[in-house]
């Protein structure tokens, strides 16, 4: 019997129930070599063969089970596979290094994960503080590595591709992506079934999605985007998307969308504004009439991408603003709605969104405040994983607070004006400068660090980081790059600090907070505001 809440069976059984056994569910576009099509009943049989192999290997419902793999067909069957068995599936981006793989597997007490061989270097380093960790399964392995090293395709080959889906609720777990906060730990959010609802409907409704479309969605399935609109969105809808293995490449992305007749785009505009930096003629060899709609989220939309996409694309950017709390698009510049420039664009239906004091009084048009939303759509987050505490602090008289600021004009246009946190925002991805200041101290060199984001003109925002080394150690190139290196290692490539500025001391306040805002002021040359809490002031 089909379980229709189960997302993994929504986006596959349901999809072959429909007629769609032997249409294409995924194009995979590696960066070299032939594409290869997976067709929907290919998704069926996959993910199911994935659950066997999950309960096979002893998972039980309501555990975690984590992705820690760049783009490869594998994760796909994997993720519909792990919801299919109702163990939660969390994803981890490709990049993450040894401290970052360690916070998110520790805190979720992970069974398992699913990697390649080359990635394994990082994990064995922890796997001794991970004692949850039963097993890893690598993609790329033709034999077992080991009792608890799996070969992946061994495992597959000898699971049945018949899986029967558990009666699965909408408050059954589903999803679990780490999202960074500006102190502390990386804090787990998690998901439910139920949130399909959401972004099947923000699919078919503001990205357009119609059954002859070819959908692409640059977003890493590391990130809300890359599983709520790289996999169950257009999938609940029977949608064809493409899949390209590679990063950022102007030509490469350029042909992609003329070669696959790419339709519909989703993507963020850091990538639009390297796109607006490249030689305007790669525009003038292709022709993009495949596309319908573009659409980005991530960071704030400046007008001038919009402008040059009109120039050159031919085509309307449609800003879509979410957060991972919120699991789908709750503020979009939609199309059919005129664009504003600049602005985020209006709430989509069914969600309420207000701008509030600090004290949870709503502020008047174009009164800077906290960009909260009325609690209660199917697709918002149901936990912080183990920590309640930060959970509830999220909502307050029925509001959840996003943690952003905001205006709203007099006709009911939203416009982002920032974080109310220390939370840096680089190419998309959030940065906790905690994460970064606590990698950087695990170096002999250094005493102390304060880590901030400044802006950028492509980044949005770039990572700097103000470091105090021990008096024998002298500041030099070659330790700078020791310092992203490691960064880079620990963390992960994206949270690596591109300016490195040596100080006497960092500011930190009388209770041993350190001063981003006076460090950030600082580095901008702007007023420090008040110092008085200031631990030497
Ligand atoms: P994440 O949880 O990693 O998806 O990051 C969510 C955060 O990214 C939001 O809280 C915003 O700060 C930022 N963000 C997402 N979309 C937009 C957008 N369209 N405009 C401005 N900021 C955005």
């Amino acid at each position: 019997m089909t379980e229709y809440g189960n997302i993994g069976s929504i986006c596959t059984t349901l999809q072959c129930e429909r007629g769609l056994s032997d249409k294409i569910a995924m194009r995979w576009v590696p960066v070299d070599g032939k594409s290869v099509d997976y067709s929907f009943s290919d998704l069926e049989q996959g993910s199911n063969r994935f659950a066997n192999v999950l309960i096979a290997l002893g998972v039980q419902p309501g555990d975690v089970f984590f992705t820690f793999l760049p783009k490869l067909p594998e994760q796909y069957f994997a993720f519909l596979g792990t919801l299919k068995s109702q163990v939660i599936c969390g994803t981890l981006f490709s990049n993450f290094g040894e401290d970052a793989l360690l916070d998110r597997l520790g805190d979720s007490g992970a069974s398992g994960i699913i990697t390649k061989k080359s990635f394994l270097r990082k994990i064995s380093g922890i796997r001794d503080r991970l004692p949850s960790l039963r097993f890893i399964l690598l993609v790329d392995a033709d034999e077992d590595i080991s009792d608890s090293v799996l070969s992946y395709r061994r495992l597959m080959n000898a699971a049945s591709s018949e899986f029967n889906v558990r009666p699965t609720t909408p408050d059954t777990p589903s999803v679990l992506h780490y999202t960074s906060g500006s102190t502390g730990k990386p804090k787990g959010v998690l998901h439910r079934h139920g949130s399909v609802a959401t972004q099947t409907a923000t699919t078919r409704d503001i990205l357009g999605l119609k059954a002859d479309d070819i959908f692409w969605c640059t977003a890493d399935p590391g990130w809300v985007t890359g599983t709520s609109y790289g996999i169950i969105g257009p999938w609940s809808l029977g949608i064809t998307q493409v899949h390209y293995g590679g990063g950022y490449d102007a030509q490469a992305w350029i042909d992609l969308i003329s070669r696959e007749r790419i339709s519909v785009w989703y993507t963020a505009p850091t990538a639009l504004r390297m796109l607006m930096r490249e030689e305007e003629t790669i525009y003038e060899r292709v022709h993009l009439s495949s596309l319908r709609a573009i659409f980005s989220v991530g960071e704030p939309l400046n007008p001038e991408v919009i402008t040059w996409a009109r120039r050159l694309l031919h085509h309307e950017i449609h800003d879509t603003w979410f957060q991972t709390e919120t699991g789908a698009i709750m503020i979009t510049n939609r199309p059919g709605l005129p664009i504003r420039p600049g602005s985020m664009g209006i709430p989509v239906e069914g969600i309420e969104a207000v701008i509030l004091s600090d004290d949870g009084r709503p502020q008047p048009d174009g009164e800077q405040g906290n960009l909260c939303l009325k609690a209660g759509w199917p697709s918002m987050f149901v936990a912080y994983l183990n920590n309640e505490s930060a959970y509830r602090s999220k909502f307050r008289d029925g509001w959840y607070h996003t943690g952003d600021t905001a205006t709203r004009d007099g006709d009911g246009y939203f416009w982002f004006r920032g974080r109310s946190d220390d939370i840096i925002n680089t190419a998309g991805h959030l940065v906790s400068p905690f994460e970064v200041e606590s990698a950087l101290l695990e170096m002999e060199e250094i005493a102390e660090s304060g880590v901030i984001g400044a802006p950028d003109p492509i980044l949005y925002e770039k990572v700097i980081a103000f470091v105090c080394l021990h008096k024998q150690f002298p500041f030099t190139r070659d330790l700078e790059l020791k310092m992203r290196i490691h960064v880079s290692n620990m963390v992960s490539s994206i949270a690596a600090p591109q300016v490195i500025i040596p100080v006497d001391v960092v500011p930190k306040n009388k209770s041993g907070k350190i001063m981003r805002r006076v460090l950030k002021a600082r580095y901008m040359g702007t007023d420090t505001g008040d110092i008085s809490t200031l631990e030497d002031a």
